[in-house]
């Protein structure tokens, strides 16, 4: 290792090294990684530098940013973090932005929203952009504009041989698809390049109401949501609010049903959409609004502080009256579910158009996404993965049999992970695992091909 560290610009950390713990730590504290060491990429040059020492050693790889997707805790290996790696270059003329591998979508909305633009970020700007994106993306805005992967311009990789591969739809196409949806199976991205759109106003928010109204505000959004233009895009939740700055008073430190809501477009449309949502039983809170896009964050209210959690969940053809009383009977008021949030996004509009080009994305045919959020701190660490379960085997008969491979919380075997894309997508992704990684040095997370 020794000869690693004058080569690399970022810092070279071995367990015990001060900063080490840091440095490898992530937002997800449920996986702690223990790497046989730490390189903190400085560059795309480090990014090469680190995995062909890798390859050359036979050291597997691991990469991370925000520890956003943090499911599995990584053994032994090189961790590459790439928080460093913070190029980002906004064309607003071609409209495009070439993003680095450590770019959290927060910092791209900032340099883009001034010229009317946007980008197709998830219910946290916390997240990295790249990580996010090469899981497919599901985003906030995903009805009107589709799925994040969608609107990939161009990649830059380091594969695990070490070279460096600027591929697109022309060059390495079979490469380039299956890093969009494939997430990080066959390469270390190192920056991305996106087409942005032009984005008019938004109508946003949240509608509250108590936990006890859950069967009827569920069973109103079920009705509801599947007859929404795709302008609209929405979930709704069954959670426990946290008190934080973020959340107001009136509804924090209570179990809620939580009414997400955007709209792109005319905002009189939007709120005569919502109209028969805002009508239903007694919200406690309505923040449904004209939105500055810079504020996003504000429709899922997602958690900014890093926790001990656990993600999952399960693309469904259907969320209709007997699925709802199944996951009530699991999740809903009374029942003792330890999970802090189940939720379903309604899918569909332009997530179920046909992608804009090949990819590895799932879930274009599925009517809604069925998402879980546990947490694995002490006291409900025990309860929290046979809840998980509990739920995912009750709504089984609504499932398409897939999942979504940026929220698939910690699959186990081959046979799960494979869930994660169509038959197809996943026979192609295992030979191009093959083909690029012979030696299986991407073999943390969610990756494929580990039964040999
Ligand atoms: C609060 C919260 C909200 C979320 N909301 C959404 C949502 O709305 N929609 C959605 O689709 N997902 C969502 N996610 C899931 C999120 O998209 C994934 O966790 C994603 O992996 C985050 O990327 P990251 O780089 O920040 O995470 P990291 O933990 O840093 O990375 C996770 C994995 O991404 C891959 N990866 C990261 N960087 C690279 C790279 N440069 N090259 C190759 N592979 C890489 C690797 O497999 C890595 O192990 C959410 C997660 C959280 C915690």
């Amino acid at each position: 290792m020794a000869e690693l560290v004058p080569q690399i610009c970022g810092p070279v950390l071995l367990p015990g090294d001060p900063g080490f713990a840091e440095e490898v730590a992530g937002f997800n504290l449920a996986a702690v990684h223990r790497p046989d060491l730490v390189v903190g990429a400085d560059d795309t040059g480090d990014v090469i530098t680190a995995v062909q020492w890798a390859a050359a050693h036979d050291e597997p790889v691991g990469v991370q940013a925000t520890g956003h997707g943090a499911d599995l805790p990584m053994e032994g290996g090189l961790l590459l973090t790439t928080r460093r790696m913070q190029e980002l270059v906004v064309d607003p003329v071609r409209r495009c932005a070439r993003i680095g591998a450590g770019v959290r979508w927060g910092s791209v909305i900032d340099a883009i929203a001034p010229h009317g633009l946007g980008v197709l970020n998830g219910s946290s700007t916390h997240a990295g952009a790249v990580g996010y994106t090469l899981g497919g993306g599901l985003p906030v805005l995903g009805r009107v504009f589709g799925f994040a992967a969608d609107w990939v311009r161009a990649l830059e990789v380091v594969t695990p041989d070490g070279r460096l591969r600027a591929v697109d739809a022309e060059h390495e196409p079979e490469l380039f698809a299956l890093l969009l949806g494939g997430k990080g199976n066959l390469g270390i991205v190192t920056t991305m390049t996106l087409e942005l759109f032009p984005l008019g106003p938004l109508l946003g928010g949240g509608i509250f109401w108590p936990g006890e109204d859950a069967q009827e505000v569920l069973a109103a959004f079920s009705r509801w949501a599947p007859g929404l233009p795709a302008a609209a895009s929405t979930s709704v939740a069954l959670r426990w609010m946290p008190r934080s700055a973020e959340v107001d008073p009136r509804v924090a430190r209570r179990q809620v049903v939580h009414l997400r809501f955007c709209w792109v477009g005319d905002p009189e449309e939007g709120r005569r959409a919502l109209e028969p949502m805002r009508s239903t039983g007694r919200p406690l809170l309505d923040t449904v609004a004209p939105l500055d896009y810079r504020r996003i964050d504000r429709v899922h209210l997602d958690a900014t502080q890093p926790g001990l959690y656990v993600l999952t969940g399960e693309f469904l053809r259907d969320f209709d009256a007997a699925a709802l009383a199944a996951l009530l009977q699991h999740a809903g008021p009374g029942t003792q579910c330890p999970l802090p949030e189940v939720g379903i996004r309604l899918m569909g509009g332009a997530l179920a158009g046909p992608g804009a080009r090949d990819d590895a994305v799932t879930g274009r045919d599925a009517a809604f996404f069925l998402e879980l959020i546990g947490r694995l701190s002490p006291g409900v660490a025990e309860r929290t993965p046979p809840a998980l379960a509990a739920i995912l085997r009750a709504l089984a008969p609504w499932s398409t049999g897939r999942a979504f491979v940026n929220l698939h919380g910690m699959p186990g075997g081959e046979s799960e992970r494979a869930r994660a894309w169509s038959e197809e997508v996943y026979a192609r992704l295992v030979r191009a695992k093959a083909v690029y990684d012979p030696q299986n040095l991407l073999r943390f997370q969610h990756v494929v091909g580990q039964v040999r």
